[in-house]
């Protein structure tokens, strides 16, 4: 249903929505795509107020400011700036889990682990098993005697000397414990703290960690790790694989993977000392498969007395009035609560035939039974069931009187709603990440609302609504219901169970619960990642502060370490104008190349061996860093091992049409899983909260990027062929012969040790003297742009068609006289719009001219000067319209003395566009692409078509 809270969070997804643009299409987004895919459909419900509503159709704008000179920056470093923006949730959970003795059983024959949490009640690791066979969920207790820990660099004698750890309810003994210092590189003696449960080490006030802090300076180690992830982490345990329960004790089931296939990846990958651990260790990882999980979608509906106003959960005011729930096994069913004098109504022709409708005489019997069965499925799946079904649900069901403790399977986190049995996934949280939404998933949708999510993955949306969900009558309301629990069920049905078996791949790459990896953000999962690589290899996990005095001479504030700032990617300037025949090389994966080849890691760049510190063939260039000659860097190994095993196996097979169709689409979602990881490698190495965040490191990779383009720049001068722009990981060439690049190719396998690839070749490219600014046609008359992302959705539709015409013309110029026809056809388009704004011709419908902004704060709230869509909003408001704040207006710009009209008031009422403002907003969206061809926008407007004939 509706949900307001993603207002924070779609600035930051445009951002991230524009990197690759490859055609017409991609760059004004899936919009475009969706409006032409329901030409037949009923048109979408028409609001006053549009909110921006995740699972809403109608497509919010986002309230964005335009730095129209700021320049924008690269695919890797937006990714980069993703990442740096992501914040690890660190706190402690303590988990509520329901068990009966009946659902811990001594044997269990090989199920999968879907989580290990922390039970409260019980004080003991639980493991999550999901059993295929039967169908059901499994609970299984720790008895190995394994204990919350930190460690400390005080020696054992003086942590039991201090008093308040002495005394410490939790307290129970310390070890003293050789670990690797891989900073220092030595053996360091620590003291290893144990505790009776979790909150005693870290996470509560008075905890231990605190008490490790002696003058202002901490002596505490590994003391902010959940205890759910240091438990499997010193079990080696990895969720996601299939485990069984043996004579009480949990065991990994032994792979059922051809001994054979090991071993030809093993040869595959393999290429230096070292590696055999990972594969071995990865093997099971990469080569098991994923069960098919029962698994329901659950959506709920809520009554609204004003149109429009969300439902607040926390206080759960109004009634539930449908919910929704649909499962992978056929089930369909709809809740619905009988309210006085509500119609029936009628079942529309697309009424599913299996879909049971249960009507409720009472709220409270309705909710206990949607209760009932959420509590017999191992997973849940919502969108946005965190922020509202589940979380209003609980709520409600408390107004209600419900007794939660026995007959709610809810329990509330910060900011999440888990359950007591089953596991809960909030698709919302997931597909709106930016590794799934880009890399895994490849951009196929832009807005994270579940109407263009669906219409992204699965090529249908909700359904479309005769009246506000309140006045639907049952039978509409029922399938509209259901509709929207059954496309959330979809989405990880969709390609064989894609993202289903994509979650399972990534708990197993993070060591990461389902409920985790789906609520968190790669750098998360790498720093879970590699925390588990630490304990294995039974290394000291080291703090940011450890990291930052080993590298640097004198000691550092937290403050100065966040607020380094290190030299990018290299951009080579453009040389502007219009290039027939320019041929794109680029570097593939030229971070994470350049991370294995170079050995960066942590404790490896700027080591504390004063052999490498003397020698020269290690030295980074541009720098005063230097890189370990004599120790493998953990960061640089595991990342190599993933991108090889991505490229020389999986990336290959995904594609390989010999192969059966099982195991190229497992081969694709082991792609996607490592591509995802891959490309963050560098992101994190740089991101200040990131755990391992190693400024040389960071700052070294970009030095041997920048080395890599200009050598190759350099390389191409010499070989005779100019060299039209470059950035980050790409050159242009101008019309370099097809021997002339596969030198280059060779050369820089040779030198570099870096793949040179050729990307594509245009027909012809047209920069412009900004850099990150050009258009690019291709010879099938593909259109690329890249660089005008600012102005991509707050554009109307009638500019962006416009463009596209725009575009579609000098797709086909041929040569350099063709620009002249161009700019005559593209006059013509102009003028065209010009007519229609002038009313000649046929007028544009109130949204083809809407502008769509987003009010961020209360209405009030806005000072003396308000901006034209707070004037909107306030006309609204008059017209009885409720607008809180995070909603999107769409207006239109008027002659007259407001100077806006909001959409909704628009119909029947005569007005005058201004004219000059659209002309304004067309020359701004035209003028990047034409200065790129030498036109502009200027000459364009001369005489309009209609004045032509007179
Ligand atoms: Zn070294």
């Amino acid at each position: 249903m509706k949900y307001s809270g993603e207002r924070e969070h779609l600035a930051k997804e445009k951002k991230a929505a524009n990197k690759d643009q490859s055609s017409i299409e991609d760059f004004f987004g899936s919009k475009h795509r969706d409006e032409d895919a329901q030409n037949d459909e009923p048109p979408a419900p028409v609001y006053g107020v549009v909110e921006a509503n995740p699972r809403a159709s109608p497509p919010p704008a986002p309230p964005k400011p335009e730095p129209a000179q700021e320049e924008q920056a690269s695919a890797e470093e937006e990714y980069a700036e993703e990442v740096a923006e992501e914040v690890a949730e660190e706190a402690e959970v303590i988990t509520e889990v329901r068990v009966a003795d009946s659902d811990t059983p001594q044997d269990l024959p090989s199920s999968f682990l879907l989580s290990v949490d922390y039970a409260g009640q019980q004080r003991k690791a639980i493991a999550r098993l999901y059993e295929p066979k039967s169908k059901n969920l499994y609970f299984w207790l720790d008895n190995t005697g394994h204990y919350p820990y930190c460690y400390t660099d005080l020696p054992a004698q003086a942590v039991e000397k201090i008093d308040r750890i002495r005394r410490h309810s939790g307290f129970m003994r310390t070890e003293t414990v050789q670990l690797l210092d891989l900073l220092h590189d030595q053996q360091k003696s620590m003291t290893k703290v144990l505790a009776g449960d979790p909150l005693s080490i870290g996470g509560s006030s008075g905890s231990i960690r605190e008490m490790l802090v002696q003058d202002g300076v901490s002596h505490a180690w590994e003391a902010n790790i959940r205890y759910r992830n240091c438990y499997t982490y010193d079990r080696d345990i990895v969720p996601g694989l299939m485990y069984k329960i043996e004579r009480g004790n949990l065991v990994l089931s032994s792979s059922k993977t051809d001994d054979k296939i090991i071993e030809e990846f093993r040869k595959t990958v393999q290429d230096e000392e070292g590696v055999e651990k990972l594969v071995s260790r990865y093997a099971p990882v990469f080569f098991t498969d994923v069960p098919d999980i029962r698994r329901v979608a659950v959506d709920i509906e809520v009554f609204a007395p004003v149109k429009n106003r969300v439902p607040d959960p926390a206080t759960a005011n109004y009634e539930v009035i449908a919910v929704g729930l649909a499962d992978n096994e056929g089930h369909d069913k709809c809740l619905v609560l009988k309210r006085k004098n509500h119609p029936e109504g009628k079942k529309g022709n697309d009424f599913p035939a299996n879909l049971e409708i249960v009507y409720f005489d009472k709220e409270v019997d309705m909710i206990q039974e949607a209760f009932r069965l959420i509590d017999t499925y191992p997973i849940v799946l919502t969108f946005v069931g965190d922020a509202f079904d589940l979380n209003y649900l609980y709520h409600r069901a408390e107004r209600l009187g419900i007794d939660l403790k026995r007959n709610c399977p809810i329990t509330l986190g910060k900011d999440m709603a888990l359950l007591k049995r089953g596991i809960h996934v909030d698709l919302y949280k997931f597909l709106k990440n930016p590794s799934i939404r880009i890399y895994a998933l490849s951009g196929a949708y832009e807005q994270n609302n579940l109407d263009a999510v669906a219409k992204g993955l699965l090529g249908v949306g909700k359904l479309g609504l005769s009246n506000d969900i309140s006045g639907l009558p049952y039978l509409e309301l029922a399938h509209y219901c259901w509709n929207d629990s059954s496309i959330t069920l979809r989405i990880t049905q969709f390609d064989s169970n894609l993202l289903l078996r994509l979650i399972v791949l990534l708990m197993r790459i993070s060591r990461l619960s389902m409920e985790d990896v789906t609520r968190q953000g790669i750098s998360s999962w790498i720093q879970s990642l590699f925390r588990q690589e630490h304990r294995t290899r039974k290394c000291l996990i080291p703090r940011q502060v450890d990291i930052e005095t080993a590298k640097s001479s004198e000691a550092q504030t937290e403050a100065v370490i966040k607020d380094k700032r290190f030299k990018g990617a290299i951009v080579i300037e453009p040389v502007a104008g219009v290039h027939f025949n320019a041929t794109v090389l680029d570097f593939a994966s030229l971070y994470p190349t350049i991370m294995k080849r170079h050995n960066i890691s942590y404790e490896t760049v700027d080591c504390p061996h004063d052999e490498c510190r003397n020698a020269t063939d290690n030295r980074v260039p541009e720098t005063s860093h230097w890189t370990c000659k004599k120790r493998r860097g953990m960061i640089s190994q595991t990342v190599g091992f993933f991108r090889d095993t991505r490229v020389k196996w999986f990336k290959g097979r995904s594609k390989d049409a010999s192969l059966d169709d099982k195991t190229r689409k497992w081969s694709s979602v082991v792609e996607k899983a490592l591509k995802v990881f891959v490309n963050a490698s560098y992101g994190v190495t740089g991101a200040s909260h990131f755990e391992l965040f190693c400024m040389p490191a960071a700052e070294s990779v970009t030095a041997y990027g920048r080395n890599a383009i200009l050598s190759t720049k350099a390389r191409a001068e010499s070989m005779g062929i100019r060299v039209l722009y470059g950035d980050t990981d790409s050159v242009f060439l101008d019309n370099p012969s097809r021997e002339q690049q596969e030198q280059l190719v060779q050369w820089s396998r040779k030198e570099l040790g870096i793949d040179l690839e050729v990307d594509k070749t245009y027909k012809y490219v047209a920069l412009s003297a900004r850099k990150k600014n050009y258009i690019g046609v291709y010879k099938t008359g593909g259109v690329e742009v890249k660089g005008l992302s600012g102005k991509k959705r707050n554009t109307p539709d009638f500019a962006q068609a416009a463009f596209k015409r725009m575009l579609g013309v000098l797709s086909k110029v041929d040569s350099v006289d063709g620009f002249e026809t161009a700019k005559v056809e593209i006059r013509d388009i102009v003028n065209q719009v010009i007519d229609r704004l002038e009313g000649r011709g046929e007028p544009y419908t109130p949204e083809e001219v809407a502008f769509r902004v987003q009010i961020t704060k209360d209405l009030g709230q806005y000072g003396k000067t308000k901006p034209q869509h707070v004037r909107a909003a306030l006309m609204l408001k008059a017209a009885g319209y409720d607008v809180p704040a995070g909603t999107i207006i769409s207006y239109i710009k008027t002659k007259g003395d407001e100077g806006v009209l909001p959409v909704d008031l628009a119909q029947g009422k005569s007005y005058w566009l201004d004219k000059d403002k659209y002309i304004d907003t067309l020359h701004s969206v035209f003028e990047q692409v034409l200065d790129s061809v030498g036109l502009e926008f200027e000459e364009l407007l001369g005489f309009t078509t209609l004045e032509q004939f007179f």
